[in-house]
């Protein structure tokens, strides 16, 4: 059940099945078990709200790929556009595949509603620095090159290692903050 809009702000997770979601919830929150995972893909099918206190609402969204993509699109978006708390939209790539079509075509969606994003990219303990650094470095482009952002600010993070949790929060409680 969706919980009714509140003066909770709220930040929201997407990306494709199998992205690490579920992990990166977790982690971040900071308490395993919290959020289930799965090593199955597509197994996060509904949205799961996670309550930080009073403070922080965190939403994940099922993984596309498990619905078509006009009706997850339609789903997603008509949740977004009416969450008057929705701080930020994280949407989650797996830098050693890159951009993948689905999820150009669900920023480009989201930018035709005015609603804004960040990129964050999992699971970044499977490259080498150098090949992350690469990875990253192409996404961005990418991003920029087909004008879905002006200066995106990518972050990078692992579940396994914990490296760039920090950084994520930081950026989460600044979005929450706006
Ligand atoms: P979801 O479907 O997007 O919620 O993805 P999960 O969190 O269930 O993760 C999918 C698979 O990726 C699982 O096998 C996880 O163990 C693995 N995984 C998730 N995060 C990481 C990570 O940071 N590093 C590595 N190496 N594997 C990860």
């Amino acid at each position: 059940m969706i919980p009714e809009n509140t003066a909770i702000p709220e930040v929201v997770f997407i990306g494709r099945s199998n992205i690490g979601k579920s992990s990166l919830i977790n982690g971040l929150v900071n308490r395993n078990g919290l959020v289930k995972t799965s090593s199955k893909p597509g197994h996060t099918r509904m949205m799961n709200f996670f309550k930080i206190g009073d403070k922080l609402s965190l939403v994940d969204m099922p993984g596309y790929g498990w619905k078509s993509r006009d009706e997850w699109g339609d789903m997603i978006l008509s949740y977004l556009q009416n969450r008057k708390n929705l701080r930020r939209i994280y949407i989650l790539v797996d830098p050693s595949h890159g951009l993948k079509d689905s999820d150009l075509q669900i920023m480009k969606l989201l930018d035709g509603s005015g609603l804004s994003y960040q990129v964050v990219l999992t699971k970044m303990d499977r490259l080498s620095r150098t090949k992350y650094g690469s990875s990253k470095a192409e996404i961005e482009a990418q991003l920029v090159k087909d004008a879905i952002c002006c200066f995106p600010m990518v972050l990078g993070v692992s579940s396994r290692t914990r490296d760039g949790l920090d950084e994520l929060r930081a950026a989460i409680v600044k979005a929450s903050q706006l």
